[in-house]
């Protein structure tokens, strides 16, 4: 079984039940495997041919160890991805003789996000009814990542799910994923002020620990570990598709917060046979600047067509730096102090150049994004988002560096979540799978609040079952 430890060395040691449950470590740090579970000589080969949900259970079962039973985990695997819109769940799709594309956009709201959180909300309910509780999941989003929480979280038994989201700012179709679900545990609040007061009103009642305690209040955003265990699943059925053990092969990964890259150098770590990583970034590229000089410096965030992207503190690249300082809690708190009282900290040459073997890095622009765009179209007939053609950049340059190697870049959300830009560099306006082809009809549901805490607060507290539980 996998024992767990904080990136910052000061905080309780837990099994993958707790780790799923805590999210953030009590001393603020993320927590990682304390070893490995790797793949032993023959494994890999051996997982060659499974379906997609098996891969998962075997995957995630390493983390697990006895704490979840395999027959449980398989049965929850299965039915976490029975409804995908894909019978190979991450298809790969040939670009050229080097290039792939595999397709993360297959789930119910039509983003990566969709991969682990439909697999972390089925593993919450199930560690939760083990222990008699119910808990109250509460989020901030941009577009994304509500509207994934909310169809992870739907119709589970032991949770509730509540996801504020900046009143008129966030595209039609990312509403309608959060407001059209029709789940009784599922509420999307419109609230009358920016992502960053939703934000912040999250933080503040996460902040009031008599009201966290009482809504048992958690988090299913990506430093939870177990959306990192989830998402080495799919790098996993990647590189095995592609004749791995006995071939390498490359990935390119669009990148906000690190946690998707973080989880291919995760495979990697664990026995992957993965040549480089590539990092993509958009114009916020603070990222990109790191993997160049060994100095990450904060910039402000500026608005792009990538918006899932638009990030300057990546808060799983916590975890990466503590592998580079060769796991010491000490300096990797240490640096983030700095970082977050200067605004900068800085790795040694040898620090990087240790990363540099793996990680290669790009940074796109809007222009470059819509080039691409147009581009892949013109070539390949694909249609890509914005997201997706930043990975797309890095992965031409990695498959030029080295052509031997196939390059698989990570098509992280359905373009018709992004159709104003996809079809500006296009030229055709890309549709709706057939899964959500209504959705511009379905009835919309949704609570409007004002920009206000208390009011946020008894709203949660009325729609939660883990208050009446306690009550
Ligand atoms: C969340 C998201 C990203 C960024 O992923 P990270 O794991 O935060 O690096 C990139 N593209 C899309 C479409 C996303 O939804």
């Amino acid at each position: 079984m996998t024992h767990f430890i904080s990136t910052r060395g000061r905080a309780p040691t837990l099994d993958f039940p707790g780790v799923l449950l805590t999210g953030l470590a009590e001393d603020g740090g993320l927590y990682v495997p304390d070893a490995w579970p790797g793949f032993a000589e023959g494994e890999l080969a051996s997982l060659a041919g499974s379906g997609y949900a098996a891969l998962a259970a075997d995957i995630v079962g390493r983390f697990a160890g006895d704490a979840i039973d395999a027959e449980t985990l398989a049965a929850i695997t299965r039915t976490a991805y029975s409804g995908f819109g894909h019978p190979a769940v991450a298809p790969l799709k040939q670009l050229d003789d080097t290039l792939w594309l595999m397709e993360l956009f297959h789930g119910p709201t039509l983003a990566f996000k969709d991969y682990a959180l439909q697999l972390v909300g089925r593993l919450f309910d199930h560690v939760l009814a083990n222990r008699g509780e119910h808990m109250t999941i509460v989020g901030a989003t941009s577009g994304d990542t509500g509207s994934a929480g909310m169809e992870a979280c739907r119709d589970r038994e032991r949770l509730d799910v509540i996801i504020l989201f900046p009143k008129g700012r966030v595209s039609d179709v990312q509403r309608r994923l959060m407001t059209t679900l029709g789940a009784s545990n599922a509420h999307a609040v419109a609230i009358d002020g920016t992502f960053d007061d939703c934000q912040d009103l999250v933080k503040a009642m996460f902040n009031d620990m008599a009201f966290r305690h009482e809504l048992r209040l958690s988090a299913v955003n990506s430093i939870n570990f177990a959306r990192i265990a989830g998402q080495i699943v799919y790098y996993v059925a990647a590189a095995l598709a592609l004749g791995s053990p006995g071939r390498s092969v490359s990935f390119a990964v669009p990148t906000g917060n690190f946690g998707n890259v973080y989880a291919a150098y995760a495979a990697r770590t664990m026995g992957l046979p993965i040549a480089r990583l590539g990092v993509a970034s958009n114009r916020n590229d603070i990222l990109d600047r790191f993997f160049k000089s060994g100095s990450m410096r904060m910039e402000p965030v500026v608005p792009t067509l990538s918006p899932a992207m638009d990030i300057q503190v990546s808060s799983n690249f916590e975890r990466l730096l503590f592998e580079m300082y060769g796991r010491s809690g000490t300096r990797t708190e240490a640096a983030l102090a700095q970082f977050r009282s200067d605004g900068e900290f800085s790795v040694t040459p040898e620090e990087l150049y240790g990363c540099r073997d793996v990680f290669v890095s790009q940074r796109l622009d809007d222009d470059g994004i819509m080039r691409t765009i147009a581009e892949v179209a013109a070539t390949t007939g694909e249609t890509v988002d914005p997201h997706t053609a930043c990975g797309i950049s890095v992965a031409r340059a990695m498959a030029a560096a080295d052509p031997k190697t196939p390059v698989v870049a990570l098509a992280c959300a359905h373009p018709a979540k992004f159709p104003d830009a996809v079809e500006a560099a296009a030229g055709r306006r890309p549709g709706l799978p057939a899964a959500v082809a209504d959705l511009m009809d379905r009835t919309e549901t949704m609570a409007e609040l004002p920009n206000d805490l208390r009011a946020v607060q008894d709203y949660v507290r009325h729609h939660s079952r883990a208050a009446a539980v306690r009550a």
